[in-house]
């Protein structure tokens, strides 16, 4: 029965007592020849859903399983795992010469391999087809596998032109199932791949794209690096993480200051050079405790399991870019933070390079709209999961792990406040026929009598000092909501002046009523919850012990130039010195040790845990 057989190669090649969500019925559904286009988010465990079909086809002597895949360093790691799991994998990309490539082409014609990585650029070309057939014609090809499929829609960011050209598995080689397997969720990437590779008649496997173990945080920007510092010095002492920046300046100031502070951190973006990117990317993905400040150009093919944050010093895009970038924390299903910081100047920057950016006014329009979504969601004073969800047509309850649903933000009715920075905005540019800043108008709020409002005759209108008895804070709150809503615009064009929108009116006259997030004082309750990704309750010994494992851990890693959570995954390594087996058998019920890394660690494993 296929599902013993999945369920055997879980427990055996992997050492996981029980598979999650969706994937027994995807891998169902595969063995027993069928199509499939999974959608699943980040961390969800899409890899398995082609490699245990791939290895019961194997097994039942259908030959090899073909997986496209767009990036070298993935393919990897990938094949990585599988050889220490006792898989025999190989790829086949632009990093090797031409004797390497023979070698592996070789034991593909063979029948040696059960998985083969390639990049599409290979898979198209003639020779490498040719052998494809000639597998095709002996019933060798068991599965084709399209990793990160989104990369045919170029609609999406990450698209690849060759991948379009992989219509040709449906055509050249029909019979061999194919699994299509991507986290973006969106209905036009999903209809795109469904037509490109021509998965009409594939089994749709959408699962949820909730990450319950991510807790979702938005904090409105007061001073960014001293609220970065509290967050990661209260959270997250010596993990791994990512903060993400706009610029690559500020990428690079970032990381030198976190050394400063004293974290491990290194610079990433596409204006380093190729060396110290591939360099910055591997000691991330091998070491046990660095940052990795970044621009979005890092992130792709980023499979490290036990990221536990990431850090937003910048507004992203819109929310599919948030969801993504955020998806990179807690892949290992373990708690991990996804902690945003933003403030007007985010809006504002945002906003220009949409106006700046080339493409029709239609298009632009949909920016706007997009980036307006990603507004709403960190103004929202509700859970953000379900407006993360909803954004994604998944509907959900509120979450109880979100900042907003674990520390409900107080709300006030700012119907009147509001009224009063609108007309004062419209009384400045009355009077002096010119459009002021964000700063200029709260110093006539608050009536602040100093040189600029002097000159320009602002203390003599009716709004100024009539918001004396809110703090700059407040305000620039106000303005912020007001401008995330749409009620003010700032002319980025114009030195960031402020106008009013068609849609102040109707807050002016009293017809809409705002209510806003009501901002904490910076000396006042601390908004960070904590305690987040506490350990679970190990004893004093017990930390000791999991200390040495770590240690044994990276060593063998570096022996074998590999990621250290190739080797065990960090709730391995905790179930052990939680348990301290004392055997072999004992060993072998732990999640994540599979009979060869028995066969491999097991003798080193009871040394270090002796009792
Ligand atoms: P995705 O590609 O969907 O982001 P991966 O395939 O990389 O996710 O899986 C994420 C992590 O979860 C991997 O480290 C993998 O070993 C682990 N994993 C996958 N399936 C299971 C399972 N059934 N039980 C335990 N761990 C699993
Ligand atoms: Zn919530």
């Amino acid at each position: 029965m296929t599902t013993s057989i999945a369920q055997d190669i879980l427990q055996e090649v992997f050492g996981y007592p029980r598979f999650r969500g969706a994937q027994q019925t995807v891998i169902d559904h595969v063995i027993a020849n069928g199509d499939a286009l999974v959608l699943m988010p980040t961390g969800g465990g899409k890899s398995l859903c082609y490699q245990i079909p791939a290895i019961a086809r194997f097994r039942q002597g259908l030959g090899t399983c073909i997986v496209i895949s767009p990036l070298i360093a993935l393919m990897h790691d990938q094949v990585g795992a599988l050889d220490i799991a006792g898989v025999n994998a190989a790829f086949l990309n632009s990093s090797q010469n031409a004797a390497e490539s023979r070698y592996v082409e070789q034991q593909l014609l063979q029948g040696q391999l059960v998985l083969l990585y390639v990049a599409p650029e290979r898979l198209t070309t003639p020779r490498f087809l040719a052998i494809l057939e000639a597998l095709h014609e002996k019933r060798q090809l068991s599965v084709f596998a399209i990793d990160e499929a989104h990369c045919v829609s170029q609609w999406g960011h990450d698209f690849r032109p060759e991948y379009r050209s992989l219509s040709l598995l449906a055509e050249r080689f029909a019979g061999v199932p194919r699994i299509a397997l991507t986290a973006t969720a969106d209905s036009i990437t999903r209809a795109d791949i469904i037509e490109r590779l021509q998965l009409e008649q594939a089994h749709c496997f959408i699962s949820s794209f909730d990450r319950p173990n991510i807790r979702y945080h938005v904090a409105s920007k007061t001073e960014a690096r001293k609220q970065l510092l509290h967050f990661l010095r209260t959270e997250h002492v010596d993990d791994a993480g990512i903060v993400y920046c706009q610029s690559r300046k500020k990428v690079e100031e970032t990381a030198l200051w976190l050394t400063q502070e004293g974290f491990h951190a290194l610079p990433y973006h596409a204006g380093l050079d190729i060396k110290n990117r591939t360099l910055h990317q591997n000691r991330f993905l091998r070491e046990d405790s660095l940052i990795i400040v970044a621009t979005i150009a890092f992130g792709m093919g980023i499979d490290k399991p036990n990221v536990r944050f990431v850090a937003h010093l910048d507004l992203p895009k819109n929310i599919e870019s948030y969801y993504q970038e955020t998806g990179r924390a807690g892949r290992d299903g373990d708690n991990a933070n996804a902690w945003m910081t933003y403030g007007l100047q985010d809006v504002v920057n945002q906003r220009r390079m949409i106006d700046e950016s080339v493409g029709s006014e239609a298009f632009k329009q949909s920016l706007r709209g997009k980036l307006d979504a990603l507004l709403a969601l960190a103004e929202a004073t509700d859970c953000r999961r379900v407006r993360l969800l909803q954004y994604f047509d998944e509907a959900s309850a509120a979450c109880g792990n979100c900042d907003n649903c674990l520390n409900p933000p107080a709300i006030w009715d700012a119907s009147v406040a509001a009224q009063q920075l609108l007309s004062c905005i419209y009384r400045i540019e009355k009077h002096s026929n010119l459009s002021f800043g964000a700063g200029h108008l709260i110093d006539v709020l608050r009536g602040k009598l100093n040189d600029k409002v002097q000159q320009f005759g602002h203390g003599s209108l009716s709004t100024f000092g009539i918001g004396a008895t809110l703090s700059e804070q407040q305000w620039r709150s106000i303005l912020r909501q007001l401008v995330a809503t749409g009620a003010v615009r700032v002319d980025a064009t114009a030195f960031n002046t402020l106008k009013l929108t068609e849609s102040a009116r109707g807050i002016l006259k009293g017809e809409v009523p705002i209510h806003l997030r009501a901002e904490h004082k910076a000396s006042g309750k601390k908004t960070t919850v904590k305690n987040v990704t506490a350990r679970s309750n190990l004893d004093d010994d017990s930390v000791d012990c999991l200390k040495t494992l770590k240690a044994w851990r990276s060593a063998t890693a570096a022996k074998n130039n590999l990621p250290a959570y190739l080797i065990f995954h960090d709730s391995t390594l905790t179930a052990l010195a939680e348990t301290m087996p004392q055997s072999l058998k004992e060993l072998s019920a732990i999640a994540g040790i599979g009979i060869k890394k028995l066969e491999a660690y097991g003798a080193d494993l009871l040394q270090i845990l002796q009792v």
